[in-house]
C-alpha cells in the first residue's frame, strides 16, 4: 500500500479511538453523518469508512468508494451497510459486537429493580405531591429465579452480575447449550423455554431479531407466565407480540416489564405502553454509555490497524 491511508469517520466516535488511528499514521478526517449524495462525492478519496447506525453505506457509495478496503460499524447492527455490495467489492466489513454487553446486561439489572421496586412509578408520583408508600410494596432480586433466555453474550453477563450479585437461581433457553464449566461458574440450569417461561420470576431476552425469534414473547407464553412475574426486553422489539405484552399487563397476567426496544422506533407518543404504571421504558439506550461508546471506537480501530497492517 502506498501514501497514507486515509480514514473518513462518518459518525461520531470515542476520541481516543481517533487518537489510535492518528497514531497509526492515518490520515482521519471526521464528516458527521454526511447525505448519501455528499459521501458518494466524497468517498473515492477514502480507504476507510467508520460508521454508528447512521449514515447509510449504500451500493452507490460502495461503488463510488474506488480505494475503499474496509467499512466499520462502531456498534454492532450491520443494517445500514449494504454487505452484499461490500462482498462483491471485497471490501472488509469490520465491527464491534462485544463493545456493549456489560452496558446492555448493568441496563438489565437496572429496569429488573425499577420495575420490582416501582422506582419510575414512585417517582412519577413524588412529582405530583403524592405520597404513594402505600402502592409501592416490592420484592428483592435475592432468592429468586432469572430466565434468561438467549444465552449469548449479553444473557451470560446478566446471568453473572445476577447470581454473583443478588444470589439468584438461574435457568435458561438457547439453540445452543453452554458448556458445563460456563453452566457451573454462572449458577445457570438449562431449560425448555416453556419451562424457563412458567418457572421464572423475571424473564430477560437476550436472542437476536430473525423469522425464528419474531414473537417468541406471545399471548401464549405471556399466559404461561407467573402472575407475579416480570418481563425484560432489551434484545429488539420484535422479540414480543406488543399487543399481547399490553393486554398481559393491563389484565395482569404478569406483574410487570421493563423495556428498552420497542416494535416501532420511536415508540409513538400515544402508545398504550405509555399509559401503563406496571411499565418501565426506556428509549434503546442500552449500548448509550461512555464505556461502551469507547470500546466500540477502540475495538473497530484496532481492528481496522490490524487488518490493514496484514495487507501492506
Ligand atoms: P449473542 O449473539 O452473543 O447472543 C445471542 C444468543 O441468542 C446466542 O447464544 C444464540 O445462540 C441465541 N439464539 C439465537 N436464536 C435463538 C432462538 N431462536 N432461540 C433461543 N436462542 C437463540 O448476542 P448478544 O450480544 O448477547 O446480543 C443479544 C441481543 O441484544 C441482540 O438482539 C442484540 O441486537 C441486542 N442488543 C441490544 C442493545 C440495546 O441497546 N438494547 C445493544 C446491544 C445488543
Amino acid at each position: 500500500m502506498t501514501g497514507k491511508i486515509k480514514v473518513l469517520v462518518a459518525a461520531p466516535i470515542h476520541e481516543d479511538a481517533i487518537k489510535l488511528l492518528r497514531d497509526a499514521g492515518y490520515e482521519v478526517v471526521v464528516r458527521e453523518y454526511p447525505s448519501v449524495e455528499e459521501l458518494k462525492s466524497i468517498i473515492g478519496e477514502f480507504d476507510v469508512i467508520i460508521v454508528r447506525s447512521k449514515p447509510k453505506v449504500t451500493a452507490e457509495v460502495i461503488e463510488a468508494g474506488k480505494k475503499l478496503k474496509v467499512i466499520a460499524r462502531a456498534g454492532v447492527g450491520l443494517d445500514n451497510i449494504d454487505l452484499e455490495a461490500a462482498k462483491r467489492r471485497g471490501i472488509k466489513v469490520i465491527n464491534a459486537p462485544a463493545a456493549p454487553t456489560r452496558s446492555v446486561a448493568e441496563l438489565v439489572i437496572g429496569l429488573a429493580i425499577a420495575v420490582l421496586r416501582k422506582i419510575a412509578y414512585a417517582d412519577r408520583n413524588m412529582r405530583e405531591g403524592k405520597w404513594v408508600k402505600k402502592k409501592c410494596l416490592g420484592t428483592e432480586l435475592s432468592g429468586k429465579t432469572l430466565g434468561v433466555i438467549g444465552f449469548g453474550r449479553i444473557g451470560r453477563e446478566v446471568a453473572k452480575i445476577a447470581s454473583k450479585g443478588f444470589n439468584m437461581n438461574i435457568l435458561y433457553y438457547d439453540v445452543i447449550r453452554a458448556s458445563e464449566d460456563v453452566e457451573k461458574e454462572l449458577n445457570a440450569k438449562f431449560s425448555s423455554i416453556d419451562e424457563v417461561i412458567e418457572n421464572a420470576d423475571i424473564i430477560t431476552l437476550h436472542v437476536p431479531l430473525l423469522e425464528s425469534t419474531r414473537h417468541l414473547i406471545n399471548e401464549e407464553r405471556l399466559k404461561k407466565m407467573k402472575s407475579t412475574a416480570i418481563l425484560i426486553n432489551t434484545s429488539r422489539g420484535g422479540v414480543v407480540d406488543t399487543d399481547a405484552l399490553v393486554k398481559a399487563l393491563k389484565e395482569g397476567w404478569i406483574a410487570g416489564a421493563g423495556l428498552d426496544v420497542y416494535e416501532e422506533e420511536p415508540l409513538p407518543p400515544d402508545h398504550p405502553l405509555t399509559k401503563l404504571d406496571n411499565v418501565v421504558l426506556t428509549p434503546h439506550i442500552g449500548a448509550s454509555t461512555e464505556e461502551a461508546q469507547r470500546r466500540a471506537g477502540l475495538e473497530v480501530a484496532q481492528k481496522i490497524i490490524e487488518y490493514l497492517k496484514n495487507k501492506v
